[in-house]
């Protein structure tokens, strides 16, 4: 018998192999060193292996770890702050982000990471201004999950208040070249063979850098090799930008530059007409869904059903708590099913186990990363959630002659029945406890620190007033 690391015994497996979630029952997986090195029935392996941990997961789905494909932890500390606000960004969260030091408590950010790992997800596509990235990058190594990060590269002046509505961006290409040098040394500084950190170059957004600054940061994806994690066409604020600065709209303007390709992750394409969304997707790019951000900040239900319609592939992203209000993919794939069913106005449009290959195995196509992550087959990383179907929320369970784990995932799921994280094979989280950070203590000085921030920031409603409906309207109910 062959000595290993871990052989997982009697689950129910869903490996997301082929078009659907490819089932195997009864089944087993054989892990070393990180890898999967063996997939199949308990009873065809498991005579086969001499493991050193051996799982037994009766009762248990077991599937991919979740990929988060586009999360920002940097604004944590405005969780709720700026709900059912119109204009969110420029509006709601600018007045009071424009108080919140970036490193002032780190502890947000890593709490967010933790309800996400307590959920399920196994890799983080974190993009965050340089500084607060490379705490992140520290953490999420320490913390033993995957990341995928990038650097907001960016040239419009944060440090302003607040923006008029149609007010065209102050652009600096100093601070542009600054933080691309900073994206490009991070890229090289994690580039190694089995580094569980991967670096894509992060440009912030086709109205947020000039054109001539765009041009550069192509220009060093090409010559780095790197791939483009960008927001595009993210809501019509971007396209009064886009149509006041250049008379286009952000997609036949980046098609022009050369940006339409296999290099680029499109994020959000919440203002893309149906025609635009067909060509990003025929030009061999990927786009990443945030519903619920979308919906919530937005009100709409982005393009993703077309965008898959023409051939691309869709990763799903919680974006930031300060507009989704969680971090969690398990509600990602619920409203991602639930917004679209809505909005073609047909329960048989998204269903469930499509928004799963879009958490698991079709998210790893979308950021460029199958080839060691989104399914449990031989060779792969081993990321994997075990999720117990011994609760309220996923009973009763069927196996014969049909299966209704997935719908029960998807729509009544809340995150508490993962029971076991486990990332590169190693298990980051077991029933209700981390094992490798100290929970409590972050989640304590997340506390203190969040009672004080609230209590020093200087809430001048005058200003508010202009800039922030829903904090008025608490003030008026006083
Ligand atoms: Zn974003």
């Amino acid at each position: 018998m062959k000595k290993i690391d871990t052989l997982i015994v009697h689950a129910d497996l869903f490996t997301m192999r082929g078009e659907g979630v490819g089932y195997v029952e009864d089944g087993c997986v054989a892990v070393d060193r990180g890898r999967i090195i063996e997939v199949g029935t308990t009873a065809e392996l498991a005579g086969e292996y001499d493991p050193i941990e051996l799982i037994h997961a009766e009762n248990k789905m077991v599937l991919p770890g979740f990929i988060d494909a586009h999360i920002h932890t940097s604004m944590s500390m405005l969780r709720g702050v700026a709900q059912d606000t119109k204009d969110w960004m420029l509006k709601g969260v600018q007045p009071i982000r424009y108080y919140l030091k970036q490193d002032y408590c780190p502890e947000a950010s890593y709490i967010n990471v933790l309800e996400a790992l307590a959920s399920g997800t196994t890799t983080f596509g974190e993009y965050a201004p340089i500084d607060h990235l490379n705490l992140m990058e520290v953490f999420l190594d320490k913390l033993g999950v995957r990341s995928n990060l990038a650097a907001v590269v960016y040239g419009w002046n944060t440090l302003k208040k607040s923006y008029g509505v149609d007010e065209l961006f102050e652009l600096d290409d100093n601070y542009t070249r600054d933080v691309l040098r900073k994206n490009i040394d991070l890229f090289y500084k994690w580039k190694k063979p089995d580094s569980r950190t991967n670096v894509m170059l992060g440009v912030h957004a086709p109205d947020t850098v000039s054109k001539e600054m765009l041009l550069v940061c192509h220009e060093a994806a090409v010559k780095h090799d790197m791939r483009i994690h960008m927001h595009v066409a993210q809501g019509d604020r971007e396209t009064v930008q886009m149509l006041k600065r250049y008379g286009k709209r952000s997609i036949p303007f980046l098609d022009e530059i050369g940006y339409l390709d296999s290099r680029l992750m499109a994020v959000h394409l919440t203002d893309a007409t149906e025609e635009e969304t067909r060509l990003v997707a025929s030009r061999g790019a990927s786009m990443v869904l945030c519903s619920g951000s979308i919906g919530i900040c937005d009100g709409i239900m982005p393009p993703a059903a077309v965008f898959q319609d023409a051939g691309g592939k869709v990763a799903l992203g919680s974006d930031q708590s300060a507009g989704n209000n969680c971090n969690q993919m398990i509600n990602e794939m619920k409203l991602t099913a639930m917004y679209n069913k809505i909005k073609y106005g047909d329960p048989s449009v998204m269903p469930a186990w499509k928004t799963l290959r879009m958490a698991t195995i079709e998210g790893a196509q979308a950021i460029g990363l199958d080839k060691s992550i989104g399914s449990i087959e031989k060779g792969k990383c081993a990321d994997i959630i075990f999720i117990d179907l011994v609760t309220p929320t996923m009973m009763p369970v069927i196996k014969k002659p049909f299966r209704n784990h997935v719908p029960n995932l998807v729509y009544s799921a809340r995150g508490s029945e993962i029971c076991r994280v486990m990332v590169n094979g190693r298990t980051l989280y077991r029933d209700g406890v981390f094992t490798t950070v100290d929970y409590k203590y972050l989640l304590n000085e997340f506390k203190e620190k969040s009672e004080q921030f609230f209590e020093e920031t200087p809430w001048d409603f005058d200003i508010l007033k202009e800039s922030t409906g829903w904090l008025m309207q608490q003030k008026e109910q006083l």
